[in-house]
């Protein structure tokens, strides 16, 4: 804490990690020895940048940007870009710690890395997004390559705005290395990836469920955002038969207690996707039911899938889910439970998978695009769905074997972060002191 001074939220994860995997660490020598575990929290490199670029009114704009290089034990350096206004050092370092135990979860050869912006896509013209971008990768494309790191998408990072950084830096390199993923599929990018996220967070929550014994098919799902993650988490969650009763941004939630359904999902993608509008335009074009400023977590729901952002999912609104009866929470953002929330569902007894290992599915996907682009070929849909449901049940397997208690029951909060960490902590090991 005294090296990373109010950097609250790589503190909160660190912590969280940490006391995670101490009882593994105490059995495994090897683990305390070398500066291990020093290092681990340490990113390799972490470069802050200026971004400088001229809005539509001809004025100067000064951004930060940043690009945190976490570890490379198993791969280049893998993560999103995410552009958001509380973007801030300590934001990204958590992004980036979290991230390398995900990728190696997912057993592809990719090390962990994350990257952004404060910069707020909100209002802003088509034409000052691009700026922005191309002003953004300006100054990435030296630290990037495709052995070396390749950034994605995050929040307010979609397929537009890789394909705007992608192109500036294959205008500046003069080279068609693809060294985004989530790119578009004219020119590179896989199908299912911009699916595989919240598709995957439905997946890995159906392998709890059927573990114990149950199947989401006609369960109520409470789904938090209406970004890119909570829209096919939405979708996939249906396609199973479940009943999606919420979805929200930061102006409010929607309550849809007859259920979502593949229309209603069209109509809320065209106001988020094309006229980047809130979800309080979707209720005003479809009179459903929005409730301002608040959060999705009061409604009666058998599973929550929170997919908007970091601690958006309290300890009150954790006893709120369960005193409305919830039995499983799969993470599909990155840290949105916090601690207190995670202890209060363990308590419970309710089924809970932590983001690195329930939202694993992007970047499993995103190591799927690299493959293909290393092979300079296109696997199709079926292909890459098939491969990620094979991931997820992995990832799956390997929480059951580092989690699984003296009373049948599973942490998987345990058996992620042990099953992450003795990955990257061998490889660490093998490959010496650096
Ligand atoms: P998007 O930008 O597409 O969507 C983000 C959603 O979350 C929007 O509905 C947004 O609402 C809401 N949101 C963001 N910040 C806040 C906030 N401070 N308070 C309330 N709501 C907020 O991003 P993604 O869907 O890509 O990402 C969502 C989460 O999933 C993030 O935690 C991300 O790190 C994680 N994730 C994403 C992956 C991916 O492949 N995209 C992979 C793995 C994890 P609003 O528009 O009002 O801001």
């Amino acid at each position: 804490a005294r090296r990373n001074p109010g950097q609250n939220e790589y503190l909160q994860a660190v912590r969280e990690v940490l006391h995670s995997i101490w009882p593994h660490v105490q059995q495994h020598r090897r683990y305390t020895e070398h500066g291990l575990l020093e290092r681990l929290v340490e990113p390799e490199r972490i470069i802050i940048f200026r971004v400088a670029w001229v809005d539509d009114r001809g004025e100067t704009q000064v951004n930060r940007g940043y690009r945190i290089q976490h570890n490379s034990a198993i791969g280049p350096y893998k993560g999103g870009i995410r552009f958001h206004p509380t973007v801030d050092l300590s934001v990204l370092k958590f992004l980036a710690f979290e991230q390398t135990f995900k990728n190696a979860l997912t057993t592809l050869p990719m090390g962990g890395g994350k990257g952004g912006s404060d910069f707020d896509p909100k209002g802003k013209s088509p034409g000052e997004v691009m700026r922005f971008c191309q002003a953004f990768a300006s100054e990435l494309f030296r630290h990037v390559g495709s052995d070396t790191d390749v950034p994605a998408g995050d929040i307010g990072v979609g397929a537009r705005e890789v394909g705007f950084m992608a192109g500036m830096i294959k205008k500046l390199t003069n080279r068609a290395d693809c060294v985004f993923t989530g790119k578009g599929l004219s020119f590179g990018g896989s199908l299912i990836r911009p699916e595989a996220t919240g598709y995957g967070t439905v997946y890995f929550a159906q392998e709890m469920l059927l573990h114990s014994g149950r199947s989401i098919e006609g369960l109520r799902v409470a789904v938090s955002g209406s970004g890119n993650v909570a829209q096919y988490a939405v979708e996939k969650a249906m396609e199973l038969g479940a009943i999606v009763v919420t979805v929200s941004d930061s102006s409010g939630t929607i309550i849809d207690d007859e259920g979502f359904t593949p229309d209603k999902l069209a109509e809320l993608q065209d106001v988020k996707n094309h006229h980047y509008g809130r979800v309080s335009d979707y209720a005003q074009r479809t009179g459903a039911r929005f409730e301002a400023s608040t959060k999705p977590w009061s409604v009666a729901c058998d599973v929550a899938l929170p997919c908007a952002t970091q601690n958006e999912l309290s300890g009150a609104d954790a006893r709120m889910l369960i005193a409305n009866g919830v039995m499983c929470v799969a993470e599909g953002a990155n840290m949105p439970a916090t601690a207190e929330a995670i202890a209060a569902f363990e308590a419970a007894g309710a089924l809970f998978g932590p983001g690195k290992a329930s939202n694993a599915g992007g970047v499993a996907t995103s190591g799927l695009e690299m493959s293909q682009n290393a092979m300079r070929l296109s696997w199709p849909r079926e292909e890459v769905d098939a491969r990620l449901l094979e991931i997820m049940r992995g990832i799956h397997r390997a929480c059951l074997n580092y989690g699984a208690r003296p009373d049948g029951t599973v942490s998987y909060v345990n058996g992620a972060n042990i099953a992450g960490f003795v990955k990257v902590a061998d490889a660490m090991l093998a490959q010496g002191v650096i």
